[in-house]
């Protein structure tokens, strides 16, 4: 067999291939191969579409592939779902069913499968992901499709060999030619634009083929397995690519390969990667030492070399440094690198290109292959720090980002494989130090602490790899595997990886340093601090909380203790490295302390899950009072940021504090630097502890007795707010619980109860701000069944509702009664606000609370709370509550207060009293007693004998030395004893000591800086810790005060003679403005013992606090209890009194100005309110409004003449020629009766294909067809006077019922036009908002004076005949072009007239006008200006329900204007001549001869009455008629245009019977023709047929209309009922005009079938001679003028003759049906999803592609492409256009991917909201939750209400220009 040309037919060579191959002797696959080798040849192009033709043909073995594919497909026991999506693709999550939280179903297996009930969540993917559907590693069983779900691959029988046979062999050439193509179109320095190029050739080139393969891996199991062979062979591999397989190719090969060679060699793998994993090799074989990036960073030995070039100065904390060096010139890449096969060399290309997304889901869809998935693993992490690498280089990091975690977390997130491959490849080892090579490439040094000698080296945040994330796919791939407890145990075993993690950690400790600006205000904001923060959560923090999640089984606990010494090792060497001793300087800081709170988190997990003994893993004293700085910085801090002490930083660092105690971010960084700090101030000495925390308040200088102080750093200003924030972490330090013996529940519901008590919130914003428990074991994850059922123990929901007007609100929760009661905690408040304002919200709620319930009617304090029981490994922070050094704070705050020093506040005393509380409650277990008993001896300075709160709280404090400024007060008092002279420093000298023993009443000046040094002194000293140097006091204090502040101080002795509790006494006086009004209640009366019960006073203000205080003293001992009775027995005078008269008057200045504000918000209040109910009334249609004075018009005819009140000026005063007053009215265009329909239940929305939605029904569609057949048989003039238009783009006129003159109106326009910018309307537009209620409008519509004179004629008089009214109007109409018109004599009226018809014109599109053929002539002018009218009569019918049962009562058009308008439109009407000989009043009143029709052949016949629109006909009569228009001739018109209605009735009926029938009633009525009685309906129908039967017109229908025919056969009864629904239309019209014309009351009645009947009553169509109870028919109305049979035959004639010419269309035209449902928007479906589903995907009609931001029609179903370029027309974006063609301007549109409906109106829009809620009530915006939506149909028919009463403009807020955009 010779070798097969190319051209010859595929499918046969194939086929006899595939035969020789059968035998087995080796020919087969020679032929095979040297076809390949020309079809695969390398110097054609790749992918070539021959080329691949080929390779399927042999594949399917000459069988056609698509049957091949077919065959294989069958052979499928694949039971995974495995489909692979890419970025924004909809995918679905089950938390129920989900094992690993990266879970992730396609929408097929997510419906297929069992979820109702589940917590799941739709889902947009951002970086792709693939179907886990039938991984049982990943999810549940239970929650797999049914597809997936059998499992039994038994069922499937195994592959014939022969079927894949072709394929085995076809394969690897094809893989290799893919291989070939890769090398040959790579090229280094990608860079440079051309090579850019290059490589995107290059992957388009082979995108066919790639696209091949993929096709492959879905045929199947059977098919991937073949394809894994192939990609993991080691010898196919060799044999193809070592280019000796075909020895023509040689040259080329080699070529080839050679550029693979490069490639490898050129991609500059950092060696780092190598020599890490070979010390990782090294560490794994005994070493002690690990080496990292080339720098040692072990344990002291090794670095004895390099000490010497470090700075040797300084003798301690240089134990080792980390230095860094970037050695790239390790060649052993190659050797790392070294492909064994083509998937691990594909795999080399795909990072290579950047992972290109065809490969990506190629390599992706492969693995459903089990053995693949491994193969894989191992050469994606083989590649790993090469991808990493490839990464950091990139430019377009964040796709390659996506692509990279699209793929690692397919693999890493099966447990077993990644347990595999941290084994079996050193994953672990790799990623730690990728991560630290990473770093190494943005170091710098720390500045913290002692900028020169600082060894210490931090990230630098300002670098792009942190600000842009780059590292997160790796620190997400980290996060990933050590989730799993095999891995992270593998890590925590593995001391090296232990100590290069730390060591990677504290590379961030210390990051982003903030430094104080003093003087000026910094040049430029850094925004960095967001990347450090990021960096923290996501590289430090999210690690570990993946390995504590490990650490909470007994078993785990000596991981923990590894962890914690490596914990403080690395602390250790920090502290080292910036050379801390023990001060932090001022003006720094950082909220940056990984290392600490790695510590503090390990610490809690310890002593908390595995019950580990604290002092077993806590360090010496000394560190742990180091450990303490840092984080009491942060403290301090913050306080100084809201003390504003940092404005010049600028706004960022603000935004730094408020992160810090974010809900994102607490958990890992607030609560444990507050949990480290409760742990070091167990173990520390209390006084050292109280006074650093006071110096690092700095506050220092503000407790001291004296008045006046040295001015310290802080001005006075920041002092009293930096002693609030002392005081106030003091409490928050000593009540929280977080991580001191809280259960996860109990945290969970403080968590809930302090978000829930700053502002009612709705879930989701609930869910956000609950900081996540990132222990999953707990169970605690949002919107878990616990979260849900701690919420509903806490919160009350309240639904959504809709305020009439008024914006919507959504589904809230608000706390429970009793959760204020009893749980309302304000140190958690504290703890988690990020405004200070959210603390007084919560505060002012809580008062709201106190007061609706009665329990306290004051300004009320924070409630202290009793906290949960303390962890006792935790009980020693109690301590810090009885140490003097507190309790002189205590005294000196108390009566300073008491003093009314300045720089106290009332915040300040009540956490004095929190705190002396505190202490009562947690009093030390010696008992008081035993503390009495202590003698003064004790007492060294004179202050206090113990360290009982409980004791020292009735110690009188005689005297106190002080030290004062000269001109303090004190000095003035001569002092009482001392005469020392120690004047030049404060007290530590041992003077002081001296002198205080001379006068041992005196207490001493006390400083808290020197206690704290002495302390601290005494501490170094009894650990004998020589090394550390003594800290030089005197240089570092001086850091504090201010060396030259001016006022000398001397110390002088203050007169104190009180103790704390006759101080509290004091306090209580004060504090309730009454001397002596404490009374110890136990005196009262005997048995008060249940009134000692402290806790039943928790609500109250301070007194109520003190007298707590005060019970609870009593109640620890005797002599407190007598101590406080001697103190009230003592009339204490007030102190010091003038004080207390100030104080009263202060207090009446202030009781006058609380009452003069009140009054003020009273007004203000009224005066909104009133506003508010205009807003309402103008808006709200339903509700009656009895507000005469708002009523226009109408209602005040009885006065002489109408007065209007100008809004802008004020004055009142009638509308005149000279000086007309206009309404402020709102002309819109609308098309909102031109979408109605004829039946009453809504279209609804399609959901699928099969469903659509056609326009022929609607009214608009209708007229415009009935519009075209008239104007094509009749004459253009006629027809337009025969309809109206206006159902779309018609001009709705409203007003918000407010009149202004149009002269004030002008200048009032002229001054918004000077301020154009703040307006959100355009000026220029004419448009504006009412002065007085702000409602939107453009125009002014100018009132009508009137005479008080016309009433009279307006009164009906009944004596003359129809003949003579007949004969009346035909006169009248007949002067019409004599009449003198006013706008003849041009007035200022008549102007303003013409401007507002020009306004009402212009309003909308000129296609909406011009319906006649001549555009431009008066007749469409007529026709626009008639049917203005109308379609307002209309409107208003619509509105009022459809009907008018309702009458005038519910009726509240009470801001119609219709009357104004009327009057304004018969004025310009009246100036168009109706031709006398086409005037339709005579040929509705006389009978004319029949005009020959041939009068002239190019004009076309009259429009026959019959075909002729009886409204658009009372429409023109009357408003031509002349102003003062008499109410009986009116009804005169009325009756006349009824008689023809009639007949149109009668006609339109005939034709809806069939044949019989019509024969039926032809002849029955006969004989009732011969009684005369021509008024009854049967017989007028039987002389229509007969007259209409003529012109054959029957005989036409009958055969185009077979299916009008009901199958109901018509009754006299059923006739009737018909005429008068036939009729209604046109009475209600007429109704309406009347009731506005003559502004007399509409009637009602109770019964819809009644309205016919009231109205021809009202109308005053029925004889006299009826009775009121009469039944109505229909024909009681007629009343001909002429004998009825004559006029009809006349109007029958008229049709008849014209017949001939429009045989077709006589159907349309005679038929008439007037009646049309309520307007409505589309019906929705239930589900948000079932829209969701059908349209995200959906390709729009135009240009055929799926929109990115899919829009829909509520009014017509229209699918949209929003902004999108594709369907653009001239500048306008396909939603703005159709919102012009559909609704003249109006569009309302639902935005499928964001559940949002925005409106449209003309150049504005408005996003409105959305109608879909989830099950809490809430919106779900741009879908980021996912939650099902359901629809809420309030919210729907609050949009459908708006839409139909054209009030978008006035209740939505927030309109902007579209700018044609949408
Ligand atoms: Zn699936
Ligand atoms: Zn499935
Ligand atoms: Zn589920
Ligand atoms: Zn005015
Ligand atoms: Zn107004
Ligand atoms: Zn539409
Ligand atoms: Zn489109
Ligand atoms: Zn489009």
């Amino acid at each position: 067999m010779a070798v097969p040309s190319l051209r010859r037919d595929k499918p046969g060579v194939a086929a006899s291939l595939k035969a020789e191959f059968s035998r087995s002797d080796g020919r087969g696959s020679q032929l095979l191969s040297e076809l390949l080798d020309n079809v695969l040849n390398p110097k054609r192009p790749v992918a070539e579409a021959e080329g691949l033709e080929w390779c399927k043909c042999l594949m399917a073995g000459g069988e056609r592939f698509e049957d091949f594919c077919q065959t294989v497909r069958a052979y499928d026991h694949a039971t995974l779902c495995g489909l692979v999506w890419t970025a924004n693709f909809v995918a679905y999550r089950c938390r129920t069913c989900g094992i690993s939280p990266c879970m992730s179903l396609c929408a097929e297996c997510f419906n297929a499968g069992e979820h109702t009930g589940h917590d799941f969540n739709m889902f947009r993917s951002q970086a792709g992901g693939a179907c886990d559907c039938g991984d049982s590693s990943v999810m549940r069983d239970s929650g797999f499709c049914k597809r997936h779900r059998s499992t039994s691959g038994s069922s499937i029988p195994s592959v014939p060999s022969d079927l894949m046979m072709m394929s085995e062999h076809i394969l690897p050439r094809v893989i290799f030619r893919l291989v070939q193509h890769l090398r040959d179109g790579y090229s280094e320095s990608v860079s440079d634009p051309a090579t850019e190029r290059d490589i995107q050739r290059t992957l388009q080139q082979m995108e066919p083929l790639v696209s091949l393969l993929e096709d492959l891996t879905k045929m199947g199991g059977a098919m991937r397995s073949i394809l894994t062979r192939v990609l993991g062979n080691h010898q196919i591999y060799k044999d193809l690519s070592s280019g000796d397989f075909c020895t023509g190719e040689k040259t080329y090969a080699k070529k080839n390969y050679d550029k693979y060679l490069t490639a490898l060699k050129g991609s500059g793998l950092v060696s780092s990667e190598e020599r890490s994993a070979s010390s990782v090799l090294d560490h794994m074989a005994g070493a002690s030492n690990v080496t990292i990036l080339g720098a040692t960073a072990g344990a002291g030995q090794r670095e004895s070399s390099d000490e010497e070039e470090q700075d040797g100065s300084q003798g301690i904390g240089k134990r080792k440094r980390v230095k860094f060096c970037n050695g790239t010139k390790d060649p052993s890449i190659v050797d790392i690198l070294k492909h064994k096969c083509f998937l691990e060399e594909i795999l080399f290309w795909t990072v290579k290109y950047e992972f290109p997304q065809k490969m990506v889901t190629f390599l992706l869809n492969m693995l459903p292959d089990q053995d693949y998935k491994i193969a894989f693993t191992k050469t994606f992490v083989q590649h790993y720090a090469f991808i990493m690498k490839t990464l950091i280089k990139s430019h377009e990091s964040d796709t390659m980002s996506n692509r990279i975690v699209h793929i690692s977390v397919q693999l890493f997130s099966n447990e077993e494989l990644a347990r595999q491959v941290t084994e079996e490849c050193q994953l672990l080892e790799i990623m730690v130090t990728v991560l630290l090579y990473m770093m190494e490439n943005c170091l710098v040094k720390s500045e913290l602490q002692d900028e020169e000698n600082n060894f210490h080296v931090v990230v630098n945040c300002g670098e792009p790899l942190l600000k842009n994330n780059t590292y997160w796919p790796l620190v997400s791939d980290f996060i990933n595997i050590l989730s799993h407890q095999s891995v992270a145990k593998r890590f925590l075993e593995d001391q090296g990886l232990l100590q290069m993690w730390m060591n990677f950690v504290s590379l961030f400790q210390g990051m982003n340093l903030n430094k104080r600006e003093l003087n000026e205000h910094v040049e430029f904001e850094s925004q960095t601090y967001y990347a450090a923060f990021a960096a923290e959560l996501e590289a430090c923090a999210q690690p570990m909380w993946a390995l504590l999640t490990h650490c909470k089984i007994k078993d785990m606990e000596e991981y923990t203790r590894t962890v914690v010494r490596y914990c403080l090792d690395a602390l250790q060497d920090w502290f080292d490295a910036i050379n801390f001793i023990d001060e932090p300087s001022p003006n720094q800081v950082t909220f940056h302390l990984p290392l600490h709170r790695y510590y503090a988190m390990f610490l809690s997990k310890a002593v908390r899950c595995q019950q580990l003994d604290l002092d077993s893993l806590l360090p010496d004293q000394e560190m742990l009072m180091k450990l303490m700085v840092h984080p009491l910085q942060i403290q301090a801090c913050l306080s100084e940021i809201h003390s504003n002490m940092w404005v010049r930083n600028g706004l960022q660092i603000k935004g730094q504090a408020m992160t810090y105690v974010q809900s994102h971010f607490c958990n890992s960084m607030i609560d444990p630097d507050i949990f480290l700090l409760q742990v070091c101030a167990s173990r520390l000495d209390p006084d050292y502890f109280v006074s650093s925390v006071f110096e690092r308040f700095k506050v220092v200088d503000l407790l001291t007795m004296a008045s006046q102080h040295q001015d310290g750093a802080p001005d006075p200003e920041h002092e009293k707010s930096m002693l609030e924030g002392a005081l106030t972490f003091l409490v928050l330090l000593l009540s929280l619980r977080i991580h001191l013996g809280m259960t996860d529940d109990e945290i969970l519901r403080a968590e809930m109860v302090a978000q829930l008590c700053m502002s009612d919130r709705t879930h989701s914003t609930l869910l956000d701000l609950i900081p996540e428990n990132p222990n999953p074991k707990s169970g605690i994850i949002p919107g878990s069944y616990y979260f849900e059922n701690m919420l509903s123990a806490v919160a009350d929901f309240k639904a959504p509702v809709f305020e009439p007007g008024g914006s919507m609100q959504q589904g809230m929760y608000t706390p429970k009664a009793d959760v204020w009661n009893i749980e309302f905690d304000p140190i958690m408040v504290i703890l988690r606000t990020v405004y200070r304002r959210d603390v007084q919200s919560a505060m002012d709620r809580y008062m709201g609370f106190l007061k609706q319930t009665g329990k306290f009617d004051g300004n009320p304090w924070p409630p202290y709370r009793e906290r949960a029981l303390l962890n006792p490994s935790y009980k020693g922070l109690m301590r810090i509550l009885h140490c003097k050094t507190l309790h002189i704070v205590l005294f000196t705050l108390l009566y300073k207060i008491s003093m009314d020093h300045q720089n106290m506040s009332e915040h300040i005393l009540c956490m004095v009293l929190n705190l002396i509380e505190l202490g009562l409650d947690n009093l030390p277990e010696e008992s008081v007693e035993e503390e009495e008993m202590l003698g003064e001896e004790h007492c060294s300075d004179s202050w206090f004998n113990g360290t009982n709160i409980a004791t020292n709280l009735h110690h009188i404090i005689n005297h106190v030395r002080v030290r004062v400024p000269e001109t303090a007060p004190e000095m003035i008092r001569e002092p009482l004893a001392s005469t020392s002279s120690d004047t030049t420093c404060v007290q530590r000298s041992r003077r002081a000591t001296a002198l205080n023993r001379e006068s041992s009443n005196t207490a001493q000046v006390f400083s808290l800086v020197a206690e704290r040094r002495r302390k601290f002194q005494e501490i170094i000293n009894r650990n004998g810790s020589s090394t550390i140097h003594t800290p030089d006091v005197r240089a570092k204090t001086s850091k504090w005060t201010a060396p030259n502040s001016t006022p000398q101080l001397t110390t002088t002795i203050l007169e104190v003679r009180e103790s704390m509790l006759s101080l509290l006494i004091k306090l209580h006086h004060k504090l309730s403005g009454k001397q002596n009004s404490y009374y110890p209640c136990w005196l009262e009366d005997s048995e008060s013992t249940s009134r000692l019960d402290p806790m039943q006073q928790i609500h109250g203000d301070g007194t109520t606090a003190v007298e707590r205080i005060l019970i609870k003293t009593a109640a620890q001992s005797r002599q407190n209890k007598f101590s406080i009775e001697e103190i009230c027995r003592k009339v204490t005078p007030p102190i010091p009194p003038k004080k207390n008269v100030s104080d009263k008057k202060a207090l009446d200045k202030e009781e006058r100005r609380q009452k003069a504000r009140e009054r003020q918000q009273k007004l203000l209040a009224e005066f909104a309110s009133r506003q508010k109910s205009f807003m309402e009334t103008a808006m709200d249609i339903e509700s009656p409004d009895s507000d005469v004075a708002m009523d226009i018009g109408s209602s005040e005819k009885q006065d002489s003449e109408t007065v209007y009140d100008c809004v802008i000026c004020g004055q009142s005063g009638p509308s005149t020629e000279e000086r007309p007053t206009g309404l402020v009215v709102l002309l819109q265009a609308s098309s909102v009766l031109g979408h109605r329909r004829r039946s009453t239940e809504p279209k609804k929305l399609p959901t699928s294909d099969e469903e659509k939605i056609y326009p022929e029904d609607t009214c608009g569609t209708a007229h415009d067809v009935r519009i075209t057949d008239l104007q094509r048989y009749f004459k253009d003039s006629s027809c337009l006077q025969s309809v109206s238009i206006g159902w779309e783009g018609g001009v709705y006129v409203q007003t918000c019922g407010h009149t202004l003159h149009i002269d004030c109106h002008k200048s009032y326009m002229e001054s918004l036009r000077n301020d154009q910018v703040l307006q959100s309307f355009s000026v220029d537009k004419g448009e504006f908002t009412c002065p007085l209620c702000r409602q939107f409008a453009n125009s002014v519509l100018p009132c009508y004076p009137e005479k008080n004179e016309e009433k009279c004629l307006w009164l009906p008089c009944n004596n003359k005949t129809l003949h003579v009214l007949i004969k009346e109007v035909e006169e009248q109409q007949e002067q019409l072009g004599m009449f003198p018109v006013s706008i003849s004599s041009v007035t200022n009226l008549s102007k303003e007239m013409e401007s507002v018809m020009k306004d009402i014109r212009s309003t909308t599109q000129k296609k909406y006008i011009d319906y006649g053929k001549i555009p431009g002539s008066p007749d469409n002018d007529f026709l626009f200006m008639y049917s203005v009218a109308r379609l307002n009569l209309e409107l208003e019918l619509v509105h009022r329900g459809g009907n008018l049962c309702l009458g005038g009562a519910g009726a509240t058009t009470k801001r119609s204007c219709l009357n104004q308008l009327l009057h304004v439109l018969a004025i310009h009407m009246r100036l168009f001549r109706i031709d006398s000989a086409y005037n339709p009043w005579a040929r509705l009143t006389r009978l004319t001869q029949v005009v020959d029709s041939g009068i002239c052949d190019d004009e076309k016949p009259d429009v026959p009455l019959l075909y002729r629109d009886v409204p658009s006909l009372l429409m023109i009569l009357a408003l031509t008629m002349p102003q003062e228009l008499h109410k009986e001739h009116f009804t005169c018109i009325v009756k006349v245009l009824y008689n023809l209605l009639y007949a149109q009735a009668i006609a339109t009926f005939s034709f809806r019977f069939n044949e019989e029938e019509r024969e039926v009633w032809k002849n029955s009525a006969k004989l009732q023709i011969m009684d005369n009685s021509e008024k009854s309906s049967e017989v007028l129908l039987s002389h229509i047929i007969s007259e209409l039967s003529k012109g054959n017109l029957y005989c036409a229908s009958n055969t185009d209309q077979k299916s009008m025919i009901t199958t109901t056969i018509w009754s006299p009864q059923s006739l009737e009922y018909s005429i008068q629904q036939f009729c209604l239309p046109f009475f209600r019209t007429a109704g309406l005009l009347q009731h506005h014309l003559f502004s007399d009351d509409l009637p009602c009645c109770q019964q819809t079938e009644e309205e016919f009947g009231m109205l021809a009553r009202y109308l005053r169509l029925l004889p006299t001679s009826l009775n009121s109870n009469d039944e109505v028919k229909s024909f009681f109305c007629l009343d001909w003028p002429l004998p009825a049979l004559d006029i009809v035959s006349q109007w029958c004639l008229e049709v008849t003759t014209s017949t001939e010419s429009h045989s077709k269309q006589v159907m349309n035209l005679l038929v008439q049906d007037p009646q049309w449902s309520l307007p409505r928007l589309l019906r929705l479906p239930e589900n948000y999803n079932t829209i969701f589903q059908y349209y995200h995907r959906k390709a729009c009609v135009h240009c055929s592609k799926v929109p990115k931001d899919p829009a829909l029609c509520l009014v017509c179903g229209t699918f949209v492409c929003l902004k999108g370029q594709c369907c653009k027309q001239q500048s306008y974006c396909e939603c703005v256009l159709h919102s012009q063609n559909c609704g003249a301007g109006t569009g309302i549109f639902l935005l499928i991917n964001a559940s949002v409906i925005i409106v449209i109106r003309g150049h504005r829009f408005c996003v409105w909201g959305s109608v879909y809620l989830d099950a809490h009530g809430e919106e779900d915006r741009d879908l980021r939750r996912g939650k099902p939506l359901y629809l809420c149909n309030e919210r729907y028919k609050v949009l459908e209400q708006q839409w139909v009463t054209h009030t978008f403009d006035h209740i939505n807020k927030r309109w902007g220009p579209h700018y044609n955009g949408l």
